[in-house]
């Protein structure tokens, strides 16, 4: 019988790779503890309603990359294709949002039928960031700061580019989708087939469109932002002195609309251009509309979703990866079975006293040079060894794996003393 595999665009995350992961997520996690949000963590299948009424029915994800399927009781579900919908139901259902500010993030996987390549994939995860209660630019901006700081701390801000735009108010942007109706009609059969398609059900989306020859057909097109009405405007204007205020630059992009119908006023993107087509790395906007729109009282909200698998690909490209640790600081070995028991005894008490010291502790036996073998590639710097002459004496013999010293033997109960100053000396 064959062995069974994955499923296709659904990774493992190995062993090599985890302590990158850990320092992606870490650091994200310490930079949003600084600035006042808190983690929510909500399940991973909802009502596929859920994700028709906010994403919108004639979206990407919700006509082709969902994974819906039936329940035992016939109840539709759906994997969570992004996190905004989940959080916004989870907020409303459990009180959060009556006359509260909020200021949350979450992290965890999403689930999407695409075609999967580079920075595409299946299941892949986000580390999402959304408020609630605030309808000013500040809070725009504050959640941009965010952004802008993170790359910073990961040491790839100079790879990445803010690409913003406003999208307006949903009257301004009924109005300017008849006008671009109205234009791109003049042109219908000149369009690719998905953006004939969406002519009539999400014409905005068109802007988006990657075939050369629609992009073509779009110079002349109307622009967005001559659609925007007062309020829309002053909103955008807010929010780029802030950024002006803070140092942040952007592009400002009248053809960014993002691919989830909540969307409204506000919307960004940070790219790259080093991972090749998936170069969008985060993505957020304002979308006061939604949590009305899912049955709560109208609450101003904005909020961003970073791709984590494309971040790790550009800290890789960057070599902006940090240092690799050691898996061991001190690697305990013992030969026969009184000196195994002792041994143990050893690594317990000594991971007791000091919770910064990595022990591993070698198990399954052996012959001394194999546990030598395994001790060096553990990358511990020094070696604890345990035979019958040692026990017999109330010793250990110790060993610099990674200095020319000789092998010397300590006292066990002067053993956790030995360690404090030989790290202190390798320090
Ligand atoms: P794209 O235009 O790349 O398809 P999107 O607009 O569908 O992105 P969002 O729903 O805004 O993406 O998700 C936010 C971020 O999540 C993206 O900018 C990207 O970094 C990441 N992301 C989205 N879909 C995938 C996927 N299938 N595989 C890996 N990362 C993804
Ligand atoms: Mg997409």
């Amino acid at each position: 019988m064959g062995r069974i595999q994955s499923i296709r665009g659904m990774n493992d995350l190995l062993p090599e790779a985890s302590p990158l992961w850990q320092y992606l997520e870490g650091r994200v996690a310490d930079l949003l503890k600084r600035y006042g949000y808190r983690e929510i963590r909500f399940p991973i299948v909802e009502q596929t309603e859920l994700f028709k009424r906010s994403i919108g029915e004639v979206t990407d994800i919700v006509e082709k990359e969902m994974y819906t399927f039936a329940d035992r009781n016939g109840d539709s579900l759906t994997l969570r294709p992004e996190g905004t919908a989940s959080c916004v139901r989870a907020c409303d259902q459990n009180g959060l949002l009556h006359n509260q500010i909020q200021r949350l993030w979450y992290a965890g996987p999403m689930f999407r039928h695409e075609r999967p390549q580079k920075g595409r994939l299946r299941q892949f995860h986000q580390i999402g960031v959304e408020t609630f209660g605030m309808n000013g630019p500040d809070i725009d901006a504050e959640l941009i700061a965010i952004s802008a700081r993170l790359w910073q701390d990961l040491g790839i801000d100079h790879a990445l580019t803010l690409e913003l735009n406003s999208i307006g108010s949903s009257e301004c942007r009924g109005r300017y989708r008849q006008a671009l109706i109205d234009y791109l009609s003049q042109f219908e059969a000149q369009l690719d087939a998905d953006s004939q398609r969406r002519l009539h059900t999400n014409p905005m989306r068109i802007l988006d469109s990657k075939v050369p020859e629609t992009q073509a057909l779009l110079a002349d097109a109307p622009v967005l932002s001559d659609y925007l009405d007062e309020a829309s405007r002053s909103h955008f204007d807010g929010l780029c002195a802030r950024l002006d205020a803070i140092g942040v630059s952007y592009t400002f992009n009248p053809k960014l609309v993002r691919g989830l119908d909540y969307y409204g006023l506000t919307v960004f993107e940070w790219t790259t251009t080093a991972l090749g087509a998936q170069g969008t790395v985060c993505a957020g906007g304002r979308y006061d509309g939604l949590v009305e729109q899912l049955g709560g009282k109208p609450t101003p909200a904005v909020g961003f979703a970073m791709g984590l698998e494309r971040l790790v690909l550009l800290l890789q490209a960057l070599e902006a990866t940090p240092e690799s640790e050691a898996l061991a600081d001190v690697y305990i070995m013992a030969s026969g079975e009184a000196a195994e028991v002792q041994a143990l005894a050893i690594a317990e008490k000594l991971r007791g006293q000091s919770d910064d010291l990595k022990v591993l502790l070698h198990c399954g036996g052996g012959s001394y040079k194999s546990q030598f073998k395994k001790a060096d590639k553990s990358g511990a710097s020094l070696a604890i060894i345990l035979g019958e002459d040692e026990l017999a004496n109330g010793e250990v013999s110790v060993k610099d794996l990674r200095g020319q010293s000789e092998q010397q033997r300590v006292a066990i109960a002067e053993l956790s003393q030995f360690i404090s100053q030989f790290r202190a000396g390798q320090a």
